[in-house]
Formats: C-alpha cells, sequence, structure tokens
C-alpha cells in the first residue's frame, strides 16, 4: 500500500501541484461487456498486463475537476455534470467503454466523500483525476477498440496555484503546429498531451516561454491544457465551440459569469494578428483552467518579437473574473447558477 500523507495544511501548500493525494481510491472494472460494482479501497499502484491496450494504442482519458471545502465545513464540487459529459464524449471519441452518467456520479461523489479528510480548506482544494483506460490483454488490437477498461477516481489535496507568488506567463504563439490531430480537439487524453510536449519544451528552449498558443493556419485555438481569452474593460473574447479544442468548464463559466457581470461576450475565430490589435489597444489576454482558474498573459512572443500585455502582470479584468469565479467556488459568495452540488 502506498502512505499517504496526513492531511496537514502546510504539507499541501508548500507540495507541488499534484504529487500529494487522498487515501482512498474509487474504481470501477469493466468485464465481459458489463461494469462490476464500483469499490473504495486505500490507494495502492496498478497491476496492468503488459500488453494491456492503453500501454500500446492510447486509449485512456480523463477529467480535471475539484472540491472546495466551505465555510460550513461540507464539501463541495464544482459543474460536475459537465466534466461527467466530456468524460462520456472523450471515451466516445477514444472508442472505451464508459460508464454510465449516474455511475460517474456516485463514483465522484464517493470519491469525495471517502477522502473528506483530505480536501484542504480554502485557497486550497482537493483536485480529482477519474481516469478511464483500456485494459484488454491484446496487442493486436491495434485497430480495435478495448474489451476491457478500468475507471477510477484519483484525489490529489492542492493548495493556492500562486502560493509561489502570481506570475504573468511567456506565451510562444504557434501558427506552424496544432497541439492535436483535428477530431480529437475535443477529447482530454493523455495522447494529445504527448504530442504537444515535444513543442513546449521546445519554445522554453528557445524563447523561456512558458506555454505555446497553437494558432494553425492563423486560427487561434489554446495552449497544451487550457483555453485562451482576450479581455477588456467591456468585453471577453474567445474562440466558439468547434471540434478543434477542449471544451473548458473553465471557459464557459468564465464566459456565463463575464454576461452576469455585464461584459459583452464574443464567441468567435480570430487570428494572432487580432491578439496584438486587442494589446495595443490597452486589452488583456488570459488562459483558463480548473487548475490555475485564470492566469494571465504577461508576455507574447510572436516572429521572435516580444510584446508586453499591459504592465506585464495580472490585468484588472483578468483578476475581477478569476476572484468572482474563486468566491462561488469557496461558498463566498451566492451560486446564482446552481454550479457547486453537495456530495
Ligand atoms: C482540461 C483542459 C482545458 C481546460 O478545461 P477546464 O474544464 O476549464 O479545466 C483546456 N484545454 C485543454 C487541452 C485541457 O486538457
Amino acid at each position: 500500500m502506498i502512505t499517504a500523507p496526513t492531511p496537514m495544511q502546510d504539507d499541501i501548500t508548500i507540495a507541488p501541484f499534484g504529487t500529494r493525494f487522498g487515501a482512498q481510491l474509487t474504481s470501477c472494472e469493466y468485464r465481459s461487456g458489463q461494469w462490476a460494482a464500483p469499490q473504495t479501497a486505500p490507494l495502492d499502484t496498478l497491476a496492468l498486463h503488459p500488453a494491456s491496450h492503453v500501454l500500446h494504442y492510447g486509449s485512456a482519458c480523463f477529467e480535471g475537476l475539484k472540491a472546495y471545502r466551505w465555510p460550513d465545513g461540507s464539501a463541495r464540487l464544482f459543474r460536475l455534470d459537465r466534466h461527467v459529459a466530456r468524460l462520456q464524449r472523450s471515451a466516445e471519441l477514444l472508442s472505451i467503454p464508459c460508464p454510465s452518467e449516474k455511475t460517474l456520479i456516485a463514483m465522484i461523489t464517493t470519491a469525495v466523500r471517502e477522502n473528506h479528510a483530505f480536501v484542504p480548506a480554502p485557497p486550497g482544494s482537493l483536485y480529482l483525476r477519474p481516469t478511464l483506460i483500456g485494459t484488454t490483454w491484446n496487442i493486436g488490437a491495434a485497430g480495435s477498440p478495448s474489451e476491457e477498461a478500468l475507471f477510477f477516481v484519483l484525489t490529489s489535496p492542492v493548495g493556492n496555484y500562486f502560493s509561489c507568488g502570481e506570475r504573468a506567463l511567456r506565451i510562444l504563439i504557434d501558427e506552424k503546429n496544432r497541439r492535436t490531430p483535428p477530431g480529437l480537439g475535443e477529447a482530454k487524453t493523455g495522447g494529445s498531451y504527448a504530442a504537444a510536449l515535444h513543442h513546449t519544451i521546445c519554445a522554453k528552449m528557445n524563447h523561456n516561454a512558458d506555454q505555446v498558443l497553437f494558432c494553425p493556419d492563423g486560427d487561434v485555438q489554446e495552449t497544451g491544457a487550457s483555453n485562451f481569452f482576450l479581455i477588456n474593460d467591456r468585453e471577453i473574447l474567445t474562440k466558439p465551440l468547434d471540434s478543434s479544442f477542449l471544451h473548458g468548464v473553465t471557459r464557459d463559466s468564465v464566459l456565463r459569469l463575464g454576461e452576469q457581470l455585464q461584459y459583452r461576450t464574443i464567441e468567435k475565430d480570430f487570428t494572432p494578428g487580432e491578439i496584438l490589435d486587442w494589446i495595443e489597444r490597452g486589452g488583456e489576454a488570459a488562459l483558463s483552467g480548473t487548475a490555475a482558474v485564470m492566469t494571465s498573459v504577461g508576455t507574447f512572443i510572436y516572429n521572435n518579437r516580444e510584446i508586453v500585455v499591459g504592465d506585464g502582470r495580472t490585468g484588472p479584468n483578468t483578476r475581477r473574473l478569476r476572484d468572482a469565479l474563486l468566491a462561488i467556488q469557496h461558498g463566498a459568495s451566492d451560486d446564482p447558477f446552481a454550479w457547486m452540488s453537495a456530495i
């Protein structure tokens, strides 16, 4: 058994994101055409046959969502229905057998309940990593789906993403490469991360960039792990949903919150040139995702030129939207959209 550390607040705030785990793992196996009853057991290593489909043909997808400890001591999940629907969509695109919506909701909720002691107080949260993999023993199954699967919900107490100080990012605008093959954009799958990694490492080495903004043929899509926004005092602009990129739950939440805060929300395709125009007119740029919520872009690197955004730090509108979202998540403000669910 893997020994889990006690959920000490100090320990969580200094541990790098994703390196601490809740003590219990909730899991479920698919065999002979059906899902067995879910189980919760002490977190341990997995035993996988070396011929497992996932190890050779990449049959894997996952989710990332958070549970928050509210002032009354209860734990609340953020937009569970959206994350469950997205996992089902990923599984469909990758042809992996997937538990029903009802089972997914029950298992994720159970995982939070069984690891309740590991849900940190604000600004921390319990990051959940529901994961689905193909486990059939068959290296001849390159052209067929895995007939067996494993679904598990790993939990990880995380501190404030910005505990080392908030820093606006350096982003390389890349018009040549794509993050994923067209058609896999909507799937949250390890294969796409593997494909984007080389470009990200090169951007780090050559430009000291934190991340790459993939804009194949001038279409601004997303970075390796987050969606992209242009923001100013009145407007919020982002790419409309299509099959080329991951439909972030944070992206949707920022748009809904933005409308409520009287921003005009615009979903339309745009180009790197329009990013530069937006910045020149004093606008902000930000990335969105569950882990960091919203992070400002401080500098773009484009055609070997560096363009500083505003004063190079977090923009006021980005901060305003992020704080409004965090307040809902932590139970510090009303929840007008009924995004938070009790467990
Ligand atoms: C997870 C992810 C996002 C952000 O999605 P959220 O639901 O907001 O966390 C954006 N892009 C990619 C590629 C992702 O994997």
